[in-house]
């Protein structure tokens, strides 16, 4: 008798679990959308949480990155070649001005800005070397973080 009941018990939990698969296939895009819903209105909920877990296991969170990085690595090695190959053309333009300022083509001049004798190249295009405007450290610097448009100039 006893045997019986556990066979029953068996099957039971076997159809249950049946049942449940059946009804997450058939309503897995309810369910996705259900999740979906409740992350976007508890949005601020959520990223407080994560941020309290980042908080609360900074080791955790170290090893995730590190995982994740070794992951990218191979990607990020690519992306470092595509880096290189516009580096390149950049020194390159910076070599040439150099190049160029000293052969006496193109006469180094005051910030033109604020007249700072002390000034850097800028390449407006790093494909035309020879075309550069010049500028202090401080407006140079401002011009590349966009604080200042070449047409103010
Ligand atoms: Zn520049
Ligand atoms: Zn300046």
């Amino acid at each position: 008798m006893a045997q019986t009941e556990k066979q029953t018990e068996v099957t039971r939990r076997q159809k249950q679990r049946i049942y449940e698969q059946h009804y997450r296939e058939k309503n897995r895009e309810k369910l996705n959308f259900r999740a979906q819903r409740f992350r976007e209105e508890n949005r601020e909920k959520v990223n407080d949480c994560c941020k309290r877990y980042r908080e609360e296991n900074p080791e955790k969170v170290k090893a995730t990155l590190q995982r994740y990085r070794e992951k990218n690595r191979e990607k990020r090695k690519c992306s470092d070649s595509r880096y290189a190959k516009e580096n390149k053309v950049k020194v390159n333009a910076k070599v040439l001005a150099q190049y160029y300022r000293k052969k006496g083509t193109i006469r180094q001049i005051p910030c033109v800005v604020c007249g700072k004798v002390n000034s850097e190249a800028h390449h407006p295009d790093y494909l035309k070397p020879l075309s550069v405007i010049w500028l202090c450290h401080l407006h140079h610097a401002r011009l590349h973080h966009g604080l200042i448009k070449l047409k103010e100039i």
